[in-house]
């Protein structure tokens, strides 16, 4: 046992209800983090104005807390911490590590080769802004290296970030910090050492992990989850195919994310969530979490 206390997070952007995608990442990462008698945080990403749903940050903490999810401290908005992604971006830029870039996604699309997250950047702005152009994005300068990360799960992860993934954003062209630089900042700046979400997210944390050695930040530990996919194999999502869940009968689905993240059979007899919490916080595994991706009842789907 490491002599760190865990602190781990539940991170969702309010753009719309939780659906039971988010209930999984919820679930993992608290059960994992109470199972340690360790720490769980939750933060609201609302830095994109245009996709969020009104209403939604307020309808995720309420369900969770029907749910009966307790978190600690208080819950963290990223629009209201603009100014620690402003001194990260700074610092970056006085050692270098940033540039500006005029290309559009348009144009990219059109030039890149394609890589396992799509077009992959091709540097056109990296030796400077060619003439003429106005800058758009702030890019991070990737080092030529492999970069890897020992997910619990997911086992040993690595890629050649530069080539396959490429110069990634940092700072929008509407104006605002980019979702990697802004998780990279705040789970450091809240001290979060275990990180438990959904496997879609496993390339972003190779781009993390560059992003937290730019900035001298330590690595947390990793577990990425199973990605829930609805009947036609896509993921389960905020904006698409997901049903929102239901908040007023927490059990039957949170039993569904207990079986989905490959835990022991629940008591048949169990019929209180206090019974379901106790249950889970003693019997919680993190090694019997299949690596997934996997299909989820159409309960969970929205008609098409
Ligand atoms: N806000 C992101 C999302 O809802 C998750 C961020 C994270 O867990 O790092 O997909």
């Amino acid at each position: 046992a490491s002599s760190v206390p865990y602190c781990g997070r539940f991170a969702p952007s309010p753009t719309g209800l939780l659906h039971f995608g988010s209930l999984v990442a919820a679930l993992g990462s608290y059960l994992d983090a109470r199972a340690a008698g360790g720490a769980w945080l939750v933060r609201i990403e609302d830095l994109d104005q245009n996709r969020e749903v009104p209403g939604a940050a307020a309808g995720i903490l309420r369900t969770l807390e029907r749910y009966g999810m307790q978190w600690d401290g208080r819950v963290v908005y990223q629009r209201q911490r603009l100014s620690l992604y402003q001194d990260a971006l700074a610092d970056l830029g006085r050692r270098g590590l940033t540039y500006p870039c005029g290309c559009s996604r348009k144009e990219i699309a059109a030039s890149a080769r394609s890589g396992p997250e799509g077009p992959v950047y091709p540097g056109t702005c990296r030796a400077g802004l060619p003439p003429g152009r106005n800058a758009r994005t702030l890019r991070l300068r990737t080092r030529a290296e492999e970069v890897g990360i020992e997910d619990r799960i997911q086992g040993r992860v690595a890629l050649a970030v530069h080539v396959e993934l490429g110069d990634f954003v940092l700072h929008r062209a509407d104006g605002i910090p980019a979702y990697q630089l802004a998780v990279v900042v705040d789970d450091a700046a809240q001290e979060v050492n275990q990180i438990v979400r959904g496997a879609d997210l496993l390339l972003s944390s190779l781009r993390q992990r560059l992003l937290q050695q730019a900035l001298n930040l330590p690595c947390p530990t990793y577990a990425h989850l199973p990605v829930a996919l609805d009947s036609q194999g896509h993921k389960l999502s905020k904006s698409d195919a997901a049903r929102p869940l239901d908040a007023s009968d927490p059990l039957p689905s949170l039993a569904c994310a207990w079986g989905f993240l490959g835990q022991v059979a629940l008591p048949s007899e169990l019929d209180r969530l206090e019974e379901f919490w106790t249950f889970a916080i003693a019997h919680w595994s993190a090694a019997r979490v299949p690596k997934g991706p996997t299909q989820t009842s159409p309960i969970f789907h929205k008609e098409r």
